[in-house]
């Protein structure tokens, strides 16, 4: 079955979000190019139009238990007050778990583990023994990544082959890779020793579940903290998975706590008087309360915010290549991504060109089942956020920018949105100025280089940009003058966990990955 692509001009309603077949016509049969007969048995001269089989990545390797308690001290206890909430599959609104909702006093109990263990066990042990742990945190990633990749999917909503390909052997690569800092503290900043700050409270999103953690979790162990962990609500099941692991790997009591629970226990974490160091990646509305919420306290802080990334296509660019990484720039994870490519900055000479290019790759994304092995864009990850992007939809076209979405029928149940393209975007729409965090991408023109690093500089956000161009020296040209903490040039959207990640001005401050992310988690002294 498909549905037709849906082009709205300024001012007309927007599509509904979740659309399914509605009897839309099927596209007209393509002929089939030289005339004679095909070879393929059709005998009518025409080919018929075809689709992938499905293929579902098997739930089975996972177990989903109905409740998940705290994970303190090493132990997996219920909330002190004995609340849950549930956690649903988004891609089809269902339940999968209870989930313990933690106090002020369950707090309490994590954070006096952490310091127990910080300053009893973990913090005495040679780096080489922690290493050791690393080493074993990571290999059990490895060995069992499908069992995470799957559950990754079924609670966030992400594609399958991204968890599998991307989110668990990129956490893993973390914990390798920081494995191997632990004993070289030494050597890490030359002149200096570096001491552990303590206890770490870390507050993680829902868009990267796993990969945040592991971001977080790795350099803190490393460098001798311990941790206190809170997921997202909508996304707590492979944070609970890798509680399960931390036993497995016998990582010694209270050197990693996780609670759930809503917002203010990410809060009470947070300002809890006997934390040292505060990590946090989510929206910026959040990390300016939490920046405000331990203000005068002396905690160390790193935030990693939003973005509202410009990837910028110049006229001698490689444009089928450009196209690609547009396409894994805004679509990949649903556009809940940061550093999402989010608006797409073309040079008016081939904006007419790529823009076509662009529409004819749209039409081949595979949008449905995040467990289908086919699918490119599964899930948008909760409700709300499904209604705040049909509601920034919504506004790109009531303030005159012209609406493409492809033909692709959408599941009934669960929240999905349709890959969109926006063209004809000025720079004071909604669309163009505010983190969408969806499959939406904005195309606003430009005529000469300085033009671009305009425009790209026109946000309040500085996380991410990509520069699509034949050029080396322009490469270079633009990436001195781009204000954004990660430029990729002729690609997007590559992660390594030795290389530095943050943003500036309200994308945040601090670096994760890499010796300045090990850095967020020592306190350097003089030798
Ligand atoms: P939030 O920033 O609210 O959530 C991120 C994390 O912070 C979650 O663990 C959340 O817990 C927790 N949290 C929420 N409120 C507080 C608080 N007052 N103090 C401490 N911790 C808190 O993101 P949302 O889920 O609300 O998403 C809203 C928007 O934020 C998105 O549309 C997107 O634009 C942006 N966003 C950006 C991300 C990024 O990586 N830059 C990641 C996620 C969202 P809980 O889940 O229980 O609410």
């Amino acid at each position: 079955m498909a549905v037709m692509a849906t082009e709205t001009k300024p001012g007309a309603a927007v599509p509904a979000p979740v659309a399914t077949n509605g009897g839309a016509p099927l596209p007209a049969p393509l002929p089939t190019p030289g005339g004679p007969p095909n070879s393929w048995g059709l005998g009518d001269g025409q080919a018929i139009p075809w689709e992938y089989a499905p293929a579902p990545e098997s739930r089975e390797i996972v177990t989903i238990r109905e409740r998940y308690g705290l994970f303190i001290g090493g132990k997996e206890v219920a909330a002190s007050d004995g609340l849950t909430f549930t956690t649903i599959d988004p891609s089809t609104e269902l339940p999968l778990a209870e989930i313990a909702q933690a106090t002020q006093a369950d707090v309490d109990a994590a954070v006096r583990a952490a310091r127990q263990a910080q300053s009893k066990v973990w913090g005495k042990l040679p780096g080489r023994e922690r290493a050791k742990y690393l080493f074993r945190i990571a290999r059990l990633l490895q060995e069992r990544s499908r069992e995470f990749a799957v559950l990754e999917s079924i609670d966030s909503g992400k594609p399958i082959k991204e968890s599998r390909d991307v989110d668990v052997p990129l956490a893993a690569a973390h914990f390798w890779y920081y494995a191997g800092w632990a004993d070289k503290l030494d050597y890490a900043f030359p002149g200096r020793v570096a001491r552990p700050l303590g206890v770490a409270a870390q507050v993680i999103p829902w868009n990267f579940p796993l990969l945040m953690l592991a971001w977080k979790i790795a350099p803190a162990l490393a460098a001798g903290n311990t941790v206190v962990l809170k997921p997202a609500s909508t996304t707590p099941l492979t944070a609970l998975l890798f509680a399960d692991l931390c036993r497995q790997a016998d990582l010694p009591p209270g050197v990693v706590n996780i609670i759930t629970g809503p917002g203010e226990i990410g809060m009470a974490l947070v300002t809890h008087p006997d934390v040292d160091k505060v990590a946090f990646t989510g929206s910026t509305a959040v990390g300016r309360k939490i920046a405000q919420g331990i203000a005068g306290q002396g905690k160390a802080l790193t935030l990693e915010l939003g973005g509202k990334a410009a990837n910028i296509v110049f006229d001698d660019a490689p444009l089928d290549q450009a196209v690609e990484g547009i396409v894994n720039g805004i679509y990949f994870n649903q556009g809940e991504v940061c550093c999402a490519g989010s608006r797409l900055l073309v040079q008016e000479s081939i904006a007419e060109l790529l823009i076509a290019k662009l529409k004819d790759r749209l039409s081949t994304i595979r949008v449905g089942d995040p467990l289908d092995k086919n699918t490119d864009v599964g899930a948008i990850n909760s409700r709300a956020q499904l209604d705040k992007i049909t509601e920034l939809v919504a506004a790109g076209v009531a303030e005159g920018a012209e609406l493409y979405q492809p033909a692709c029928e959408l599941p009934g149940r669960g929240f999905f949105f349709r890959p969109t393209l926006f063209t004809n975007v000025a720079q004071s729409y909604r669309i163009a100025r505010e983190e969408i965090f969806g499959p939406v991408l904005s195309t606003i023109t430009f005529r000469t280089p300085e033009e671009a690093i305009e425009k790209a500089n026109n946000t309040p956000y500085g996380l991410s940009a990509g520069i699509w161009t034949d050029k080396g020296s322009r490469i270079l040209m633009m990436v001195k003058r781009m204000k954004a903490g990660v430029v990729w040039a002729n690609t997007f959207n590559k992660f390594d966990p030795t290389s530095p990640f943050g943003g500036y001005k309200e994308s945040g401050y601090g670096r994760e990955g890499g010796l300045h992310g090990l850095q967020a988690y020592v306190r350097l002294e003089d030798r």
